[in-house]
């Protein structure tokens, strides 16, 4: 279930709460029992950056015997 960051815009309080994505836009009270919450663009579960380009080569030229 992904996790999602909220704000309390009353005490300031950040907090997470865990809940189905089709409730992430429901709203959230604080722990103190604040309901005036935003929720912040949070990272959910970002895995790594993008791969890194795969080195090129493999069936070059050379390794042929074309280049003689
Ligand atoms: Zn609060």
């Amino acid at each position: 279930m992904p996790r999602y960051d909220f704000r309390c815009r009353e005490c300031g309080d950040t907090f997470e709460l865990s809940r189905p994505m089709a409730e992430s836009d429901a709203p959230a009270d604080c722990p103190q029992g604040h309901d005036d919450t935003v929720r912040l663009l949070s990272t959910v579960a970002v895995g790594g950056r993008a791969a890194a380009p795969a080195p090129s080569g493999g069936g070059g030229c050379c390794g042929g015997g074309c280049c003689g």
